[in-house]
């Protein structure tokens, strides 16, 4: 398992690599969660950082990542083409992984499109 944390160093690397501009803070450390959640918010993390590097064609992806007394937020934005391909939707596991993973900690995923991607990640703090 990884951490959030250690997850985003390794998506920098990839945007980086990618040559797409990353913007969003540097260091994020969540306050009690526990390691199944930040597993799987590293999970979706990835996913969806690879999705913008296979499909959307932007130069810059945004994520944050916040945390109130109640919940979770993750958003990642780039400025990309999201691509409405019937085909792709039903052939992908990623987006389906995501979601079936989100299940087992009573999180959910929203996708918004408006030229680029908005992918939104919500799960409940579940340490007390
Ligand atoms: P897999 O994840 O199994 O390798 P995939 O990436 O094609 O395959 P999904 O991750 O489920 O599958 O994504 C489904 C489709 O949604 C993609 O094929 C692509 O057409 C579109 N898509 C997803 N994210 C983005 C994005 N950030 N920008 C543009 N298109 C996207
Ligand atoms: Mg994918």
């Amino acid at each position: 398992g990884i951490r959030l944390k250690d997850e985003m160093v390794r998506v920098k690397q990839i945007l980086d690599a990618a040559q797409i501009r990353f913007e969003g803070e540097e260091d994020i450390t969540l306050h009690k969660a526990s390691l199944l959640t930040e597993n799987i918010l590293s999970m979706c993390l990835k996913e969806a950082v690879t999705n913008i590097v296979k499909h959307s064609g932007a130069d810059e992806c945004r994520i944050s990542v916040e945390q109130t007394w109640k919940e979770i937020i993750i958003t990642i934005t780039d400025n990309g083409k999201f691509k409405r391909d019937k085909a792709n939707l039903e052939k992908g596991h990623g987006l389906r992984g995501m979601r079936e993973r989100l299940e087992f900690v009573n999180g959910s995923m929203e996708i918004l499109t408006n030229g680029g991607t908005t992918v939104m990640i919500k799960v409940p703090n579940d340490v007390k």
